[in-house]
């Protein structure tokens, strides 16, 4: 756009004119007054002018720590309002960040971000058109309905599904409750609470190894969702959910070869130089960076790597999770002010385990209500999350179990063959009529222990408030951050991380571009 403005303008014009005269033959005008090698020199100083005012317009440099989907999405954005001139720093081998596909036993399945959340609402996911129109991934709506017909008893076999359906619409009715008064909360000027709290007053006490079918219940409604217990888990932030209020309740499994990460990588070839195979292999992506040190001040910025490399740049964009953060991988210097060291340590980072299971066949029952099955434990959250996998990948024979939080932290620590010795118990106790053979195969992914990622995905605990989470997007000088944990109204969540991409850079434009820099958080009451 820039070119075309400059080749417009009216001096650039004449020495065309002239230069293409000169070429000619014909005589320059003399009310121009120039010779030819004047006009060469004018249009070779134009030429010049013109490169360096390309340079300039790719504005200042900017380095992207991470290559996860909100750094894509970022610097996505940057290129758009002209500043190209970027690094990509990633720590991996790979772009996607927590969106993998990983081989297993012959099918490629998710061991991160694996479902499209709210869809089918009033108002569009941005990710949702990405999977299902542009990439066309196989996808699949996940069907809940028949849960209440699939509570598994400790000694085996399923509990009355009236039985559940009356415990599953007693819990429906507390969250409704709870919704309401998390409404309530904020215009009364009251504090939060936790979602355990909020259950306690309407009378509901869905823990202990008295009431498992509640218990496996709440999990279900809360553990399964946000990795953490209700206990935990803020009522004003989460009750309800964004996520389902504004896009709809229904999610969509992506379950495709090329895995759900190429949103990610499509995204990226929208701005980055891709091979014919669509590899992208832009200079200006790094992988293998992991990032030491982040120098600032207000000058610019310094970014060290692990293997001694140094990287100078006006503005310096952190796309890495909030669990990196509360670890010491990246050491600011200076230090980051105390308000900001205390939002990043006062939110959570989850952890939210997939563990898939390969058998030599099928001995749990399959077809329409059957996907989702629960194990009800008097051990909470024990291998409590079933879902078979016979639509998305037919004839594997893999089942996929979700454990979260101290559950997971105790599967990471354990070898593989425990976990799986694990696991085919309780299914034996589970369906205690069957030969349950031996499992071939197990997949733990480990996501907690990975130093790039410290766990799965932020989850808004009682104690921070807005004003406080405001915070963690905040810029520091020219250091700015982003990420899922940074989303407005969607942390946790894989167009969370999309739409912090666009909005912590348009943050970073609003200061490179109109020298807007000062960043204002809504107070606590605004
Ligand atoms: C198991 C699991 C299940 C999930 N399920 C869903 C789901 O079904 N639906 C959904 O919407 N969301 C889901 N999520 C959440 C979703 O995956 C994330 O919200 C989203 O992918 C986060 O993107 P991000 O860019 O914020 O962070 P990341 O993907 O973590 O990107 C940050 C990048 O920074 C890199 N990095 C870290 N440290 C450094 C360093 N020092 N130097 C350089 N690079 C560094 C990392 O390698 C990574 O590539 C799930 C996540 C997990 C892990």
């Amino acid at each position: 756009e820039l070119s075309a403005q400059l080749l417009d303008l009216p001096v650039y014009k004449q020495a065309c004119e002239a230069e293409r005269n000169s070429v000619s033959g014909r005589p320059v005008s003399t009310r121009r007054d120039m010779t030819p090698t004047a006009t060469t020199a004018l249009v070779l100083a134009l030429t010049l002018a013109h490169h360096a005012s390309l340079a300039a317009a790719a504005g200042p440099r900017v380095i992207i720590v991470g290559a996860g989907m909100s750094g894509i999405s970022a610097g996505k954005r940057l290129s758009e309002a002209g500043i190209t001139d970027l690094v990509i720093l990633e720590a991996t081998d790979h772009l996607g960040g927590r969106m993998r596909k990983h081989n297993f036993g012959g099918v490629s399945v998710e061991i991160g971000a694996n479902w499209v959340e709210g869809v089918n609402g009033g108002k569009m996911n941005p990710i949702w058109p990405l999977v299902n129109s542009t990439l066309k991934l196989r996808n699949f709506r996940s069907d809940f309905d028949g849960l209440a017909e699939n509570v598994y008893k400790e000694t085996g076999g399923v509990y009355d599904r009236a039985y559940v359906q009356k415990r599953l619409d007693r819990a429906n009715e507390v969250e409704e409750g709870g919704a309401k008064l998390s409404a309530k909360l904020r215009p009364s000027g009251q504090d939060d609470m936790s979602i355990l709290a909020m259950q306690r007053l309407n009378n509901h006490l869905p823990n202990g190894p008295a009431s498992p079918v509640d218990m496996i219940l709440d999990y279900f409604k809360h553990d399964y969702e946000f990795a953490e217990p209700p206990r935990v888990t803020s009522l004003q932030n989460v009750v309800p959910l964004a996520t389902f209020r504004d896009f709809g309740d229904d999610v969509y499994f992506v379950a495709d070869k090329r895995g759900y990460e190429a949103v990610v990588h499509h995204l990226a070839g929208q701005y980055l130089e891709a091979d014919k195979a669509r590899n992208i292999v832009d200079p200006r992506l790094q992988l293998n960076k992991v990032v030491r040190e982040i120098s600032y001040s207000g000058s610019g910025v310094t970014v060290r790597t692990e293997d001694d490399k140094v990287y100078k740049a006006d503005y310096v964009m952190v796309s890495t999770s909030v669990g990196v953060l509360q670890s010491d991988l990246i050491q600011f210097k200076p230090r980051l002010p105390a308000w900001k060291v205390l939002s990043i340590y006062q939110f959570d980072m989850a952890v939210y385990t997939k563990i898939f299971v390969k058998f030599p066949r099928k001995f749990w029952p399959e077809g329409k209500g059957r996907e989702f099955f629960l194990y009800a434990s008097s051990r909470r959250g024990y291998y409590g999350v079933w879902q078979e996998l016979e639509a998305p990948y037919p004839d594997a024979n893999v089942l996929l179990v979700t454990v979260t939080d101290e559950e997971s932290r105790r599967i990471e620590q354990q070898s593989d063959n425990q976990t799986k010795a694990e696991i085919v118990e309780v299914l034996r106790s589970m369906f205690s009529g069957e030969d349950v053979p031996d499992a071939t195969d197990i997949l733990v992914p480990r996501w907690w222990s990975d130093r790039f990622y410290r766990g799965t995905f932020s989850n808004w605990p009682i104690g921070v408030n807005r004003y406080e989470y405001d915070q963690l997007r905040a810029p520091v000088g020219r250091v700015y951050f982003t990420g899922e944990h940074t989303s407005e109204h969607y942390n946790g969540y894989v167009h969370g991380a999309y739409l912090s991409g666009i909005d912590s850079a348009d943050i970073l434009i609003k200061c490179a571009h109109k020298r807007m820099c000062k960043y204002h958080i809504p107070g606590k009451f605004d």
